[in-house]
C-alpha cells in the first residue's frame, strides 16, 4: 500500500454524503503530495495531514429575518475557519440552497492551498448560508445580510478573518454585510473584501478571478509550447462574476468566446457571445439566459434537460480552450471525452473543482493542458489581499497597478506550479504541482509554529 492510500485510510469516515465533495478534494491533495511525504518525514512526524484536514473551528448559527410579507424566515449560516498558519482566515461567502457544512469544508480546504499558492499572508476559510437569493427583493437581500452579519461579526476582524464573495454574494451583498458590521461595531475597517469601490473596495476585484484565469492560461500555454489564445475559439461555462470576466478578458486579447451557461441552459453563439447583453441579463436584470435568443435569434439556447445524462452541452462545442466557470463537478468524464474528440488543447478551471477526478485523468492522459482551480482562479483572492493592504494603509491603487500586480501574481503561480511538478518528477502535471507547492508552504509554517 502506498503512502497516499495509507493516509487516506485514516479519513474514511469522511465519505458520508454531506462530506463527499470534501473527501474528493482531500483525496486529490493526498495523492498529489505522496512524493513530498515520501521525501520528507517531518510531515508525518508532525501529523500535518491529520491536523490540516480538520478545520480550526466551524461556526454554525441561526439566521432569522423578515420577508416582504412580514413572515419570519429561518436559514442556517456557517463560517468554516480552516487554517491560519499563513495569515488571517480568508475565503468567500456562498449563498445558495445547496450550502451545508460539507460543501463549505470542501471549499475551505481548497482555499488553504489556493491562498498559499499566491505567496501572500492569508489563511484559508469559507462560509455562507443555505439562503436562496433568487427571486428575493433588494430589501429581502438586505434584511437577510443584516441578520447574517448580526451573528457573523463575532467571529471576524481585519486581522482575524476577512470574508469575501462567492456564488450568490457579489458587491451588493458585501455592501449590505459591511454596512451592518459597521453599525454593530462602529468600526470602519477592512473586514470584508469585494466591497464597492466607494467605501474601500479595490479596483479590479470583480474582474480579478476571470482575468486571472486567462492570465494563468496564457502563461501555461506558453510554457507548454502551445499556440496562444488570440484568434482561437474558446468555450466558457457559467454567466456569473467569474465567467463574465473570463469572457471579457478573452475577448480583449482577441479570442472568440462562443458559449456561456447558467443553471437552466447553455447559449451557443457561433459569431461570438454578446458580452454587453450578457451583463445586462445576468448582472442588471438577474434573469435567465434564455432571453439572449430574443435579441440574437441565430444563436442557440440549449435547456439543461435537453442534453443527455452525464454530459453538458457547453463542453460538446468544439474549442481550442475551455473554461469551466460555473460550479463544482460540472465537467464530467463524458464532457472530457467530447472535448478531446473535438481537439481541445487546454482546460482552465475558473470555478472551484468544476472537473470530476475521472475527467481530469482523461484530459491529462490525452495531453490536454489542465489548469486546476486552486492555481488558476487564485486571482480573486490575490486581489482581495491587495484590497486588505489598501484598507490597512488607507490608500487606493489605480486599475493599471492592480492589473499589473494580478498578472505578475498569476504568472508567478503558474511558474511555481510548473517548476514544482518538474522537481517532483511529474512534469506538466499542474494538479500535482499546485497541490505540492500549496501544501508545502502551509505545512512548513505549521511545523515552525509548533502545535
Ligand atoms: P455567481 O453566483 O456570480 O455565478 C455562478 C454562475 O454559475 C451563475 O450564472 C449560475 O447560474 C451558474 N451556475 C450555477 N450552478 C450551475 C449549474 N449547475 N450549471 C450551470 N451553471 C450553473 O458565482 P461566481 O461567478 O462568483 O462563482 C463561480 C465559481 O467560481 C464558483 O465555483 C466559485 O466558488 C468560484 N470562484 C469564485 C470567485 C470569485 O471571485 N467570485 C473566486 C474563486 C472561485 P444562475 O445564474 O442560473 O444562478
Amino acid at each position: 500500500m502506498g503512502i497516499a492510500e495509507t493516509e487516506l485510510k485514516k479519513f474514511e469516515y469522511s465519505t458520508c454524503d454531506e462530506n463527499k465533495l470534501f473527501y474528493q478534494a482531500m483525496e486529490e491533495v493526498i495523492y498529489s503530495i505522496a512524493p513530498l511525504l515520501e521525501s520528507d518525514s517531518r510531515y508525518e512526524e508532525y501529523s500535518i495531514l491529520e491536523r490540516l484536514v480538520v478545520p480550526d473551528r466551524v461556526v454554525k448559527f441561526k439566521v432569522t429575518w423578515l420577508d416582504d410579507n412580514n413572515k419570519i424566515q429561518v436559514n442556517t449560516g456557517y463560517r468554516v475557519q480552516f487554517n491560519n498558519a499563513l495569515g488571517p482566515y480568508k475565503g468567500g461567502l456562498r449563498f445558495h440552497p445547496t450550502v451545508n457544512e460539507g460543501v463549505l469544508k470542501f471549499l475551505g480546504f481548497e482555499q488553504i492551498f489556493k491562498n498559499s499558492l499566491t505567496g501572500l499572508p492569508i489563511g484559508g476559510a469559507k462560509g455562507g448560508s443555505d439562503f436562496n437569493p433568487k427571486g428575493k427583493s433588494d430589501f429581502e437581500i438586505m434584511k437577510f445580510c443584516s441578520a447574517f452579519m448580526t451573528e457573523l461579526h463575532k467571529y471576524i476582524g481585519p486581522r482575524v478573518d476577512v470574508p469575501a464573495g462567492d456564488i450568490g454574494v457579489g458587491a451588493r451583498e458585501i455592501g449590505y454585510l459591511f454596512g451592518e458590521y459597521k453599525k454593530i461595531t462602529s468600526s470602519y475597517e477592512g473586514v470584508l473584501t469585494g466591497k464597492p469601490f466607494m467605501f474601500g473596495g479595490s479596483l479590479m476585484r470583480p474582474e480579478a478571478t476571470g482575468y486571472g484565469a486567462v492570465y494563468f492560461t496564457q502563461t501555461m500555454l506558453e510554457m507548454e509550447g502551445k499556440e496562444e489564445l488570440a484568434g482561437k475559439v474558446c468555450t466558457v461555462s457559467g454567466a456569473g462574476n467569474v465567467a463574465l470576466h473570463a469572457i471579457e478578458k478573452l475577448q480583449q486579447i482577441g479570442a472568440m468566446v462562443v458559449t456561456c451557461s447558467d443553471s437552466k441552459g447553455t447559449i451557443y453563439d457561433s459569431r461570438g457571445v454578446d458580452l454587453e447583453l450578457l451583463k445586462e441579463l445576468k448582472m442588471v436584470r438577474r434573469t435567465s439566459l434564455e432571453e439572449y435568443i430574443q435579441v440574437h435569434s441565430d444563436a442557440k439556447y440549449i435547456p439543461l434537460e435537453e442534453y443527455p445524462e452525464g454530459g453538458h452541452a457547453v463542453w460538446d462545442i468544439p474549442c481550442y480552450a475551455a473554461f469551466p466557470c460555473a460550479t463544482q463537478n460540472e465537467l464530467t468524464e463524458v464532457d472530457a471525452q467530447n472535448l478531446i474528440a473535438n481537439g481541445c488543447v487546454s482546460v482552465t478551471e475558473g470555478a472551484n473543482m468544476p472537473s470530476t477526478p475521472e475527467a481530469i485523468d482523461l484530459l491529462q492522459s490525452h495531453g490536454v493542458c489542465f489548469a486546476p482551480a486552486k492555481a488558476a482562479n487564485a486571482g480573486g483572492v490575490a486581489v482581495s489581499e491587495f484590497e486588505m493592504s489598501q484598507n490597512a494603509s488607507m490608500s487606493k491603487w489605480s486599475f493599471e497597478k492592480v492589473d499589473e500586480k494580478l498578472k505578475t501574481t498569476m504568472q508567478q503561480i503558474c511558474k511555481r506550479v510548473a517548476l514544482t511538478a518538474k522537481d517532483y518528477g511529474v512534469e506538466g502535471n499542474y494538479v500535482h504541482g499546485a497541490n505540492i507547492a500549496g501544501f508545502k508552504r502551509v505545512a512548513d509554517a505549521m511545523i515552525a509554529e509548533g502545535i
